[in-house]
Formats: structure tokens, C-alpha cells, sequence
């Protein structure tokens, strides 16, 4: 069976148990402060659990695109050594939404295994949570008692909390569970050790395949548990292992998952895998990370300084660095696995092919800024070595850091070059630079949240901001947010027109209003499916009965951006071509940005052109199509732009301004008429990313005063110029009379050196077989100085110059000697002008024979000539 056939099977199984097989959601996770990525199958289920909202299907089967890199699970350092575990995996899983319960889960599961795949029964061993005293939770003795009707009970053990008490996170869902392991070893093995004992003991052939948790609690921010208001069922079956245990292999690797992209680095780097244990890890390891940051990236992050597309970043940074020092890769090489990756999962995870171009273009850029100065990095952790050996085998913070800082090295590449090398990192002392250095990667993260106080249970929360400004409302729940010098409320409403930031569109402001108190709402944002008003204070009466208002005024400009950003959207589309995809925006009150990918700058030609289209729309007062809960796959039928990012259960709402011209899935405000924009004006384009271009513009009003500050200023050139037409021609003939005088002063100045040069030479004083000159001089430019000393030079023997000017309101002394006075008289220029120097409150240098100061004090100019002679003289008898 290949792989895809493996996976088929599964959704099958439980599609024929009624189960709804749905796509699997983004890898990247939006609308939750409390996870990066997707780490498991029931994290975009997370609110079915909770009770935040209803399922639309009690049963559901998927394979879910998984990252374990941080956070609470993290296997990264597993990733290539071990042969099972990956950054980026499949899980496999069917759900149960307060339906099914531990029976079914475990009985299928045990059909599925045995009875489709034909796993040996003789190879499968389970696991049962034992219960925990100090979580005062018993032994789960009813999975015990279903597992004994299906397998013999030496084969069913006992797990502690750590196995088999599954949570997602800190907070949320959670509940005991039970595992299914399998024994891959030779007979000869398994004769020799019962696998039993090797069971969760990180042997490579005896690993965990499924895991099946029964979802009962919920962990709250206090460490507490408390019962979910319905039981439900998660189960996660590792789609990687469960191809190994089929196809009867030893590795993940070695399956039909991994093999096209292993063969493929294989070739790149000249030679077999299999031959060399080193070599081998590093394909396994760029084998596994190419998947992690493809899907991420085709999902929406791009790779970057902090958070998410830091983790993203990391991981790339580790593959190159593999690449570059066992594969001896010295140029981008990831880039291209993208395109076997793309071909092999095209018909389950078809986005990736989908934007194969742009994903390609992303690591390609970043492998290369990386490997501008991997090498130098590498150079300098060799170089330092011996020392790190002598210094307690540790690689110090400070060097650490330099590495991150300077070199771009990731503190986990540092740690894992290190650990190559037999060396520690002081990674306490890296931490401690890392925070010195205050504006870097800083973490606002910093916050402590209270648990929720409910008000009201089992209210759901609802937006009715598309249809109203203002609302009747209660308080349904509320918690506490503290920051490190800074506190804020949460407060959720029963209804409300407040717009929680999402989809690039900024939040609501306004006010919270009852028994004529006026509480103020900051910001509006959200939390999953939560609506949270901010506010810096608790209203006094929360049981009262609110007046929620918005801040129309603000809103309704809001509205004409985000409608004018689909507008611009289209354009874009129209005039540049249908790779034109969103990646990211911001619409604020002021002004709309629009991210999108691209390869080359827009030109002014086509901005204009792009402008001019949405003017038209503008102008042609399309009226607004809104259309709301409709299920996604209809939604692409009406041909909206294809939005990565949605998953299932999502109704998504469709914003239409002319069937033909602009069909977008959209959450957020907008115009009800395109004539209300007003009117639509481009104010910048930049390059944000490797193949993302970004658009600034604005619209109505801000548009009018952008333009009128424009002309404001053409008026004043114009006045200026006492001209009314032709501006730029009287411009440019102004810059053409500019330079015709400017050569004319230059000539005359030239002249006027000239003849100061001939009239100090014929000042030149004998003294000793010297030519001694020391003058103050008036002279435009300290080029000026330097040439008129150069010029002396040439026309004046054994000379000895001082020459003393202000030049732009600063006093400059200039000291010029002939060489062989250097060589015979102990002359110094530079000697000489720093004691010169002191006379204008300034210092200066230079060489031997030419040095030049500059000061303070323009007075002391008067008697640097003086001085000068003095000076020589007495240098000269001395
Ligand atoms: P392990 O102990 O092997 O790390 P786990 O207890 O972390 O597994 P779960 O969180 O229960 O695993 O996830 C469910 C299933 O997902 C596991 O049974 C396994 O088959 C698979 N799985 C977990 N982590 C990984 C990973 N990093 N790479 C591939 N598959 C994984
Ligand atoms: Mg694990």
C-alpha cells in the first residue's frame, strides 16, 4: 500500500462510519495569542471543545499538517537523529463532538489497525492512563475493560501522566488517553527482549502510532481542572509511522513518504544514502524541514525577525547549515525540493503547488542571506575552539550572541554545532545578552492573564457591527489582563457592534455606557471566536444593562478603505495578472496598506493605470453584495479569490462589488456603495519581502487632503517662482543657469588662487636655507586650502608653509613642508599643527609633510602666523 493509498483508507474507514472528512486547517494558526502553529489534529477544534461554539458535524475524520518546534511540544532536536520524529507531520484523526464516546473510539481504532491494514495483533501493545493522585484523578478502568475484549492483558499497560494525559497546552482541553504502540524489530529481536519493556522508552522500532484522548477537562491559568460541559473524542495517529509500521520499515524515512525527496538530495549532493552516517542525517534532517517551512510558508507566514517567522527562520537556517557543511552545498539548494514536495502532496494540500513560484522565491532569498555569512560564522566558532575547550567546554553568551547577532546563527544552531563539537553553549549568558540588546526580538508577550469570571454561561457572544453602530448589551464574561506596568480588562458582550481586529482591518473604539458612566473601549480584538472590548477600567455595575457605541465616524472610513483594498485587489489582478496574491493588509482609518506577491517593482505606468481602474469602479457606484454564512466550497463556486487559510466548519461571509470585477471572502466593514469612497489615490509602493510588493493609498477624504497638501505645494513653487505655467520647464531652466554660474565662480576662483599663490611666494622669508611663509588667507572651501598648499609646493623650494583660514565660520590651519626639510631638518607637518592647533582651541594630523587642524576659536587665527614662526625657528636650533 503507498502512502496515499494509506491515507485514503483512514478517511474511508471512518467516512463509513458516518464520520465528515474534511481538509485539513492552515498550518498556521491566526486569532489565537496562545499558539504559533497547529501542533496536533484537535487544535482547530480547539472551541468545540470548549464549548465556544457548536460543531457542524458531531462526527469528523481529517489528516491535519502538524508542527512540533515549540511551545509545549517541541521535537526539534529529534528531527534526523531518530527516525521518527518530524517538525512538520500528518496526523490522522476522527472526532467526536459530544457524540461517541471511549467504546467506539477505541474498538474502530482496533478494527482499523487489525482488521483493514492487517497490522500483526502480536505487535500491538495499548496503554491506559493509571491515574494521578496529586490531579486527584482515578485510574481509567472503563478503557481498560473495553481494551480486555480485544487483546490479552499482558499486552495492556499502565501509563503515568506524562504518557497518557494528553494536553495541548498550559491551558485548555485536555483528558486521560490511550496509546497504541507497535514492536517493528526482527523476531530475532523481539526473542530476545519483550516489547513490553520498550514500550515509551524511545526505542526506534517500538513507537507510539495512535493516541486516542477522551477529552473531559479543561486546564485552567490557576493549574486547575475543571469537566468540560460534554465528553468528546481526539485521537491522532502519526500518518509517517503508520506508513513505516505498513509498508514494513524501519524508518519514517525509508517510506514512499520521504524516499522521492531523499533520492532527490542524494543526487544534488553527488552521492547514496545509506553510505555515510553523517551525511545520511543531514539529508533526513533537510528531507524533513523542507516540508515544515513549504507548508508554513504556503500557509501563510513568511519567515522573519520574531515570533512565528522566527520559528520559521530557525528551521530554514538548520537545513542550510546542514547542506553547507556535510552536503558541501555552498549555494541555495532548498528552494528546489519545493518542487518534489509540491508534485507529491498536490492532491491532498494542493496550496502549495498552487503557489509554488512565490514559496521558491521566499527560500531561495533567504537561503541566500544566510549563506552571505554562514561561512564567516562557522569560521569564527573554529577559530575560537581551542578557548572554548579551555574555558569549561562552553561556547560563552557573549560569542553566542555575536553568533545570532552578527552571523545570524539561531541559538539552537549555535547549540547543535556545539554539541557536534563536544562543547555547551552558556545559554543563561546568551539570554543576558539578548536582553541587554533591549530592542531586539523584544517579548510583549510578558503578560499574566486571570481566568475568565462568567457572568452569564452559555451565552455565545455575537457581532452584529455589519447592520448597527450601537446596541443594547450585557456583560457575559470578563478577566483581568496584567502587563509589566500596565493593566487591562478583557469584557466580552452578549451582542456587539464593536469590529475585533482581523483581516488587516483595526478594531473598534468607543464606549460602554450605563447609569451615566462612560466606560471607554481602547480597542476591540479577538480571541478564537471571542470578541474582546479592552478598557482600561471595570465599569462599576456589571450586571447593568450597557449601551454599546462604536466610534461611527472613525468606522464609516474604515469602511471606504477596506472596501477601496478589494478595488485595489482586483486592479492589481487585472493589470498585473493573476499571481497577484494577498499577503497581508492593514486598513486603518487614515490610510490602507495592501501586501501582495509580486516580482518586480510596479511601475509608475501600471500604478497609474491600477489607480485609474479603481477610480472608475469608484465612479460607477457599484452597489455592495454582501453575503453571509455561506459554506466555503460555494463560495469558491461564486469565483471569490481563492484564500488559503480558511479550514473546515468555516461559513464564510462574501463581499461582491460586480460579480465580474471583485468577489473576496471578507469578515470586515464595508462601504455599501463603491461612489462613497470618494475617491482612491496611490501614495507609495516598496518591496516589503522577497516577491511581496506593498501598496499604500488612501481614499475619501485623506485622498482630497493628500492632493490639496500636493498642490499646496506646487503653489508655492509657483509663487516663488512668479510663474504660473510650465513650472518644471521653468525648474529645469533654473537648474540649467545654476550650473553656467557655478562654473563661471569656479574659474574666478581658480584665478584669485592663482594670484594669492604668486603673491605669498614672493612673502617667503630665508631663514637657514628655509622658505618660510605664514599667513592668515581668506578661501572659500577647504579644497581650496589644500590646493593652494599643493600648488606652493610646486613652485617654491625648501618651503616651510603655515597657511591659517576660516572656512565656513571654522577656524583651519594647513602646515606644508618640502620633503627634504622632513628628511633633513627633524620637520614634522603633523607635529606641528597639533601645537598650532591649541591656538584655535582644536586638534588636527595628518603626514609628515602635509597636515591639516581645525578648532573652535576663530580669534586664535590671528596669531597662528606668529606662533607659527616661533615655532620653526625654535624647532630649528633645538
Ligand atoms: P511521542 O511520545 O512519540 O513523541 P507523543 O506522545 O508526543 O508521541 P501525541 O501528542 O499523542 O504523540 O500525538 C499523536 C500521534 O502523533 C503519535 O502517536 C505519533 O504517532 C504522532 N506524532 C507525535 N509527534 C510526532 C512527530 N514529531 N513526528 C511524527 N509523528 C508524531
Ligand atoms: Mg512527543
Amino acid at each position: 500500500m503507498n502512502s496515499a493509498e494509506i491515507r485514503q483508507k483512514f478517511l474511508d474507514f471512518f467516512a463509513s462510519k458516518q464520520h465528515q472528512v474534511v481538509p485539513s486547517a492552515p498550518i498556521v494558526v491566526k486569532d489565537d495569542p496562545t499558539l504559533m502553529f497547529i501542533n496536533s489534529g484537535m487544535a482547530p477544534f480547539k472551541d468545540y471543545f470548549l464549548g465556544n461554539k457548536p460543531a457542524p458535524s458531531k462526527r469528523v475524520a481529517d489528516t491535519q499538517k502538524c508542527l512540533r518546534v515549540s511551545g509545549k511540544h517541541n521535537d526539534l532536536e529529534e528531527v534526523g537523529y531518530d527516525t521518527y520524529h518530524h517538525t512538520m507531520f500528518e496526523m490522522l484523526g476522527n472526532w467526536s463532538f459530544g457524540d461517541y464516546f471511549k467504546k467506539e473510539a477505541l474498538e474502530w481504532s482496533w478494527e482499523l489497525l487489525t482488521d483493514v491494514y492487517k497490522l500483526p495483533k502480536d505487535r500491538l501493545y495499548v496503554s491506559v492512563f493509571q491515574g494521578d493522585q496529586a490531579e486527584n484523578l482515578p485510574m481509567d478502568q472503563d478503557a481498560y475493560n473495553i481494551w480486555k475484549t480485544m487483546i490479552s492483558e499482558d499486552r495492556i499497560l499502565m501509563g503515568s501522566k506524562k504518557d497518557n494525559f494528553w494536553e495541548m497546552g498550559d491551558t485548555g482541553p485536555c483528558g486521560p488517553c490511550s496509546e497504541i504502540h507497535i514492536d517493528l524489530r526482527s523476531e530475532e529481536e523481539r526473542a530476545k527482549v519483550d516489547g513490553k519493556e520498550l514500550v515509551n522508552n524511545d526505542h526506534p522500532q517500538v513507537v507510539e502510532i495512535w493516541n486516542n484522548v477522551f477529552m473531559e477537562f479543561n486546564r485552567l491559568a490557576d493549574g486547575s481542572l475543571v469537566k468540560l460541559p460534554a465528553q468528546h473524542v481526539d485521537t491522532g495517529m502519526g500518518f509517517e509511522r503508520l506508513c513505516m509500521a505498513i509498508q514494513g520499515k524501519q524508518s519514517n524515512y525509508d517510506t514512499d513518504v520521504f524516499q522521492p525527496l531523499i533520492q532527490y538530495v542524494a543526487n544534488e549532493a553527488g552521492i547514496k544514502y545509506g553510505d555515510d552516517e553523517k551525511k545520511d542525517i543531514a539529508i533526513r534532517v533537510i528531507s524533513d524541514h523542507i516540508r515544515a517551512i513549504s507548508f508554513t510558508i504556503a500557509d501563510g507566514q513568511l519567515p522573519s525577525n520574531n515570533k512565528a517567522g522566527y520559528v520559521i527562520r530557525r528551521i530554514l537556517r538548520r537545513a542550510v547549515r546542514y547542506g553547507f557543511t556535510f552536503l558541501d552545498f555552498k549555494k541555495p539548494f532548498l528552494y528546489k525540493l519545493t518542487e518534489v514536495l509540491a508534485e507529491q502532496t498536490a492532491h491532498v494540500f494542493p496550496e502549495l503547488k498552487q503557489q509554488l513560484g512565490f514559496v521558491q522565491r521566499v527560500i531561495e532569498e533567504e537561503e541566500n542571506a544566510f549563506l552571505r555569512t554562514l561561512e564567516n560564522g562557522l569560521k569564527r566558532l573554529d577559530a575560537l575552539e581551542e578557548s572554548f575547550k579551555q574555558h569549561n567546554n562552553t561556547i560563552d553568551g557573549k560569542t553566542a550572541f555575536e553568533l545570532y547577532d552578527t552571523f545570524g546563527f539561531p541559538l539552537d544552531l549555535t547549540a547543535l554545532i556545539a554539541r557536534e563539537k563536544g562543547l555547551k553553549v552558556d545559554e543563561e549568558g546568551f539570554g543576558k545578552e539578548m536582553e541587554q540588546q533591549k530592542n531586539r526580538s523584544r517579548n510583549a508577550s510578558a503578560t499574566e492573564q486571570s481566568d475568565w469570571v462568567i457572568l452569564q454561561p452559555d451565552v455565545v457572544n455575537e457581532f452584529i457591527g455589519y447592520d448597527c453602530d450601537v446596541t443594547d448589551a450585557q456583560i457575559v464574561r470578563y478577566r483581568q489582563v496584567k502587563a509589566k506596568n500596565n493593566s487591562e480588562y478583557h469584557i466580552v458582550l452578549d451582542k456587539t457592534p464593536f469590529y475585533a481586529e482581523s483581516g488587516g482591518q483595526v478594531g473598534d473604539v468607543g464606549y460602554l455606557v450605563a447609569d451615566g458612566e462612560r466606560v471607554e473601549v481602547l480597542d476591540t480584538k479577538k480571541e478564537n471566536d471571542l470578541i474582546l472590548h479592552i478598557t482600561k477600567n471595570l465599569p462599576k455595575n456589571l450586571e447593568a444593562g450597557f449601551s454599546a457605541e462604536i466610534d461611527a465616524e472613525r468606522r464609516n472610513l474604515i469602511r471606504k478603505n477596506h472596501s477601496a483594498t478589494h478595488l485595489l485587489h482586483a486592479a492589481l489582478r487585472t493589470v498585473l495578472g493573476d499571481h497577484v496574491q494577498q499577503r497581508g493588509s492593514l486598513v486603518n482609518e487614515k490610510v490602507l496598506r495592501f501586501d501582495f506577491s509580486h516580482f518586480a517593482k510596479v511601475e509608475e505606468a501600471e500604478l497609474r493605470q491600477i489607480e485609474h481602474i479603481v477610480n472608475e469602479r469608484v465612479r460607477q457606484a457599484i452597489p455592495l453584495d454582501e453575503r453571509r454564512n455561506v459554506p466555503i466550497d460555494e463560495a469558491k463556486e461564486m469565483g471569490a479569490t481563492a484564500l488559503f487559510g480558511e479550514k473546515y466548519g468555516d461559513f464564510v461571509r462574501v463581499i461582491t462589488f460586480g460579480s465580474d470585477y471583485s468577489v473576496e471572502l471578507c469578515g470586515g466593514t464595508h462601504v455599501f456603495n463603491t461612489g462613497n469612497i470618494g475617491y482612491f489615490k496611490i501614495i507609495s509602493e516598496s518591496s516589503v519581502a522577497a516577491g511581496v510588493r506593498r501598496i499604500e493609498a488612501v481614499t475619501a477624504s485623506a485622498a482630497e487632503e493628500y492632493m490639496q497638501q500636493q498642490l499646496n505645494e506646487l503653489n508655492a513653487v509657483r509663487e516663488v517662482l512668479n510663474t504660473q505655467s510650465n513650472v518644471s520647464g521653468a525648474v529645469q531652466k533654473m537648474q540649467e543657469d545654476l550650473k553656467v554660474l557655478q562654473k563661471q565662480l569656479e574659474a574666478f576662483e581658480l584665478k584669485q588662487l592663482s594670484s594669492l599663490k604668486d603673491s605669498l611666494a614672493h612673502k617667503a622669508q630665508q631663514l637657514d636655507g628655509i622658505n618660510l611663509i605664514t599667513e592668515r588667507v581668506e578661501l572659500s572651501s577647504a579644497d581650496y586650502l589644500k590646493k593652494l598648499a599643493f600648488d606652493m609646493r610646486q613652485v617654491v623650494d625648501n618651503l616651510v608653509l603655515v597657511l591659517a583660514a576660516e572656512i565656513d565660520g571654522k577656524p583651519q590651519i594647513a602646515v606644508m613642508l618640502s620633503d627634504n626639510l622632513v628628511q633633513d631638518k627633524n620637520l614634522n607637518a603633523s607635529q606641528m599643527v597639533r601645537e598650532l592647533a591649541k591656538e584655535i582651541k582644536g586638534g588636527g594630523g595628518g603626514q609628515p609633510f602635509y597636515a591639516t587642524a581645525g578648532g573652535k576659536d576663530v580669534a586664535g587665527l590671528d596669531v597662528v602666523p606668529g606662533k607659527a614662526q616661533e615655532l620653526v625657528k625654535s624647532i630649528i636650533k633645538g
